[in-house]
């Protein structure tokens, strides 16, 4: 028995990797846990380095690029905590504006009209709302995981947050720079104690061209400016997309903040605290369809970034 349920998962494994990039599979989503043997939480909204996303590929002329519900649920609102893991986070120098910033940042998203651009989204429990009760941050200085692995990603979480709550949000920020990694940041989801949390992880983007948005308006340093660019992106998706069977994405896995990656409408986005951040929209199905959202990377006009 076991032995047959090792050759079905066998299968299982070698039809993801074979239809991985599959246009009208489920296992189209970005999910790179399909490349390992390990069984773990996905990667979900994997937000690739500029120039770098294997799974992409050119919409075919005339489909819809709208993204569709696929049966999951939403979160309605969100409590975040923020985790900053590793040594160098008790280092004056390396944390500069990273942790005040993004404080500031999570606090504005609450109620702002860029987190507004994913409220159209409903899903089995609800409809997404703008709500974001930011409860500060947590420093972590032992060694850092690297975020190959998703399950040590929510192991982290679960040590940290001594009060996992059904619609939390754990964004973990490493001191580790990507290397040969092609992504800046993803999305995942997991269980603390039986409480299903969401969960994201962030490389240290310090001087790293391919995950910056270059943002030259002096307000922030390079590193907190890319910070708060990609967790705009994944805040967005594991808002309308958090665990399986998932919610909202398109025919190619993309969720809402992959379909605008590294797009600008606007120099800054200012939120509900006047914070203002160089940040890069979310999809909108209905401003696509009205034609009223700003191109993303492919020219396809549904993003929106509430500016
Ligand atoms: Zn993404």
């Amino acid at each position: 028995m076991k032995i047959k349920l090792l050759l079905l998962c066998m299968i299982l494994s070698v039809a993801a990797l074979s239809f991985g990039q599959d246009a009208n599979s489920a296992a189209a989503r970005q999910d790179l846990s399909a490349l390992n043997t390990q069984h773990e939480p996905p990667m979900l909204g994997i937000h690739w380095a500029r120039g770098f996303n294997p799974f992409a590929r050119p919409a075919a002329k005339g489909n819809n690029p709208n993204m569709t519900y696929h049966g999951g649920v939403i979160m309605p609102s969100v409590v975040s905590e923020a985790i900053y893991w590793g040594p160098s986070w008790s280092n004056s120098t390396f944390v500069g504006d990273k942790i005040t910033g993004l404080d500031s940042w999570y606090t504005g998203f609450n109620n702002s009209n860029y987190a507004k651009t994913s409220d159209e989204y409903t899903g089995s429990n609800g409809q997404v709302g703008p709500s974001v009760t930011h409860n500060g941050h947590i420093i972590d200085t032992s060694t850092a995981a690297n975020g190959s692995s998703t399950s040590a990603i929510v192991a982290e979480v679960c040590r940290k947050i001594t009060n996992p709550v059904t619609n939390g949000y754990y964004p973990v920020y490493v001191d580790l720079k990507r290397g040969n990694a092609g992504y800046c940041a993803y999305h995942s989801f997991g269980s603390c104690s039986g409480v299903t949390v969401q969960v994201a992880f962030f490389f240290n983007l310090d001087g790293d061209a391919g995950c910056d948005p270059a943002d030259t308006s002096g307000k922030h340093s390079q590193g907190l400016a890319a910070l708060a660019n990609v967790s705009g992106h994944e805040l967005s998706e594991a808002r309308t997309d958090p665990d399986s069977p998932g919610a909202w994405y398109d025919k190619r896995g993309q969720e809402n903040g992959d379909k605008c990656a590294w797009t600008f409408n606007v120099p800054l986005v200012t939120f509900s605290n006047s914070t203002q951040w160089k940040i890069q929209g979310e999809w909108s199905n209905n401003a696509y369809n009205t034609g009223t959202g700003y191109p993303n990377s492919s020219g396809q006009a549904g993003c929106l970034d509430g500016h």
